[in-house]
């Protein structure tokens, strides 16, 4: 079986032939590998649809409505069997070792307590802690995601903040419990631009300070170059692509990859229209049988009928789901050895 391997041999996560199951037995996540260093942001990215957040969730064992089961060879957290965990480790390591941070911050919190009760609450159900020293560490903690006014969005209600400030105030609740996995599910979709960008940051300082790793779940492209070490590239299912972030931008190896780098918006192309990957990414289901991306690969020939197994590109750990991945001219903007 294939490995998705951390960058060191200090794995805080492994997971292995992960498959996630909905109803009327169809498949969604299919046979996933991957691994987590301790202190190393992999990013989840590609389309709505690919299963990102599905492998996110089935991490934690936390899964939506819809969803008949997981199977998987092997899940580990830090060495310890989480595909084998009962209730009560499940508890301590749902939002204590690993917590999780989602897209829209308005959602997060209840709207009908105050933020700092939220954040008091969540610490005394991981730690033993009395109320005082809670409140004390839910201050700190507020401060550390770059609130300012931590005393006065400790006693606000969600709604009576911004969408920047909701969110800062929830990775600092996802903070309190000292994890040591930040799962971060499209951590910056709900929020204005500007706003974006403090995010990013804020989420790349509190990883480097606090040797904490995250698991980026995303499909935008400059959060990944921001903050990631290595990205997984999923589409329909599978992972196409295993590569650093620094060989993603500079050479994708997958069709899929290479398109949608392609996609970035550029000042070369200010007077164009941008580029666009024709199709939608198939529903679970409705895969192909050969290549999944076959529909919507401007590459596609002889050989792509057929199921695409990861092969090894090079020496560094490199994997790519795709038979013609190695013989064609990677560089964006070049097009391949055949000239085609
Ligand atoms: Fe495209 Fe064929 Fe590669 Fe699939 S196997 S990504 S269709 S070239």
């Amino acid at each position: 079986m294939t490995v998705l391997a951390a960058t060191d041999n200090a794995v805080l996560v492994r997971v292995e032939n992960l498959s996630v199951t909905l109803a009327g037995a169809v498949r969604a996540v299919d046979g996933i590998d991957f691994q987590i260093g301790h202190g190393e942001c992999v990013a989840l990215v590609g389309e709505s649809g690919c299963g990102k957040t599905l492998t996110a969730l089935s991490l934690l064992r936390s899964l939506p409505p819809g969803v008949e089961k997981i199977d998987c060879a092997r899940m580990e957290f830090e060495g310890r069997r989480i595909d084998l965990m009962g209730r009560s480790d499940l508890r301590r390591l749902r939002g204590g070792q690993a917590a999780m941070v989602f897209q829209d911050p308005t959602t997060s919190f209840n709207p009908l307590f105050r933020i700092g009760d939220q954040l008091v609450e969540t610490i005394r159900a991981h730690r033993k802690f009395s109320r005082a020293a809670a409140t004390k560490l839910a201050m700190r903690c507020l401060g550390e995601a770059g609130l300012e006014e931590a005393a006065r969005v400790f006693g606000s209600y969600p709604h009576q903040l911004s969408g920047g400030q909701r969110q800062r105030a929830f990775i600092a609740m996802a903070l309190s419990t000292e994890p040591k996995l930040l799962i971060a599910d499209e951590p910056t979709t709900a929020l204005d631009v500007t706003v974006q960008r403090q995010i990013v940051d804020l989420l790349a300082r509190l990883a480097r300070q606090r040797g904490l790793s995250l698991l980026l779940i995303t499909h935008n492209l400059a959060v990944v170059a921001r903050l990631a070490d290595r990205v997984l590239m999923m589409y329909a299912g599978q992972i196409v692509e295993c590569s650093t972030v620094e060989e993603l931008f500079s050479a994708p190896a997958h069709p899929y990859s290479r398109a949608l780098i392609e996609c970035l918006p550029s000042l070369e192309r200010v007077h164009s229209r941008p580029p666009t990957i024709p199709g939608n990414v198939p529903r679970p289901g409705h895969w192909p049988t050969g290549c999944r991306f076959i529909d919507r690969c401007a590459r596609a020939a002889g050989g792509c009928e057929l199921p695409q197994r990861l092969k090894a590109i090079g020496h560094g750990g490199r994997l790519v789901r795709c038979h013609l991945a190695g013989g064609l001219k990677n560089r964006v903007g070049g097009g391949d050895e055949s000239g085609g």
